[in-house]
């Protein structure tokens, strides 16, 4: 594995005018490396930390910061400050929208000096920051952060164990662990659900859902994310299997449905991109 240097971390994309990594206007800054290995991952570039070399791509349907860089590299080692000079052109967006800064991936989490780095920063500057994070890290490096983060945007995939080690590649016992321990911490939490025709969307696993997020009281809402297929052509050109392409879009009834059973455990649910 790459060593990054602690003021210096890698990253595979920024993105501008960001509307669904938390509230207002964002830049979202996307570090690269991830310790799971979804079946849905619409970011396969993210799950390793080194840069990797791809396919020739499409320019028009990706931002143009660091996405690539010479000969098709995904990936690309930056200071906290040349990060910082990219979200500080925004401030004005910020600032009227009530907006801010959100680090994604990937697993962010798992650059931790880096992170840390960047969202002392970030709050020194007086910006709203999120944190989009899977949740599988040690609560050691989730404690570092923790008041850095005025809102952790936190993934709930799947229930059972041993389903959620088939579709992710590790297990999920740390992630409700950190969970658990967020809330009563008092950090400010949506937790987002990518809703998979037949994998995460399952009754049960919605169930199980509604009341977890319920007996750890203090989550502010849930979100739900539909999945979309834009992706396929990532795959094609890491020249990897692309699991889902047989699996179809939730409909919009089924999202609805699923929204209206978790409200039944007293829950705010928002649909991404939606109703
Ligand atoms: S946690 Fe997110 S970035 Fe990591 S593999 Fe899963 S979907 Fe991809």
């Amino acid at each position: 594995m790459a060593r990054v240097k602690q003021n210096k971390g890698m990253i595979f994309d920024i993105i501008r005018y960001a509307i669904h990594d938390g509230p207002g206007i964002r830049t979202t800054v996307f570090l690269k490396g991830c310790p799971l290995s979804c079946w849905w991952c619409q970011n396969p570039e993210s799950q390793k930390l080194e840069p990797e070399k791809v396919g020739a791509i499409d320019r028009r349907k990706y931002s143009n910061l660091f996405y690539v860089e010479d000969g098709n590299i995904i990936g690309r080692e930056v200071t906290v400050a040349q990060v910082m000079a990219e979200v500080d052109k925004d401030r004005i967006f910020y600032k009227y929208s009530g907006g801010g800064v959100t680090f994604s991936g990937g697993e962010p989490l798992m650059q931790p000096d880096f992170l840390l780095e960047l969202l002392k920063v970030s709050k020194k500057k007086g910006l709203h920051t999120a944190l989009d994070t899977s949740g599988y890290a040690s609560w050691a490096i989730v404690r570092r952060i923790l008041k850095d983060v005025d809102l952790f945007l936190y993934d709930l995939k799947l229930m059972d164990e041993r389903v959620h080690q088939k579709y992710t590649g590790e297990g999920n016992e740390l992630i409700l662990d950190n969970l658990r321990k967020l809330a009563r911490n008092k950090a400010h939490i949506i937790v987002r659900i990518p809703v998979i025709t037949g994998i995460t969307d399952k009754r049960e696993n919605i169930r199980e859902i509604g009341e977890f997020v319920r007996s750890v009281k203090g989550i502010e809402q849930m979100h739900l994310l539909p999945y979309n297929y834009l992706c396929k052509d990532k795959y094609q050109r890491m020249k990897r299997e692309y699991a889902m392409q047989h699996i179809k879009p939730t409909s919009d009834q089924s999202l609805r449905k699923i929204k209206e059973h978790l409200e039944t455990y007293g829950l705010r649910v928002k649909i991404e991109g939606g109703m």
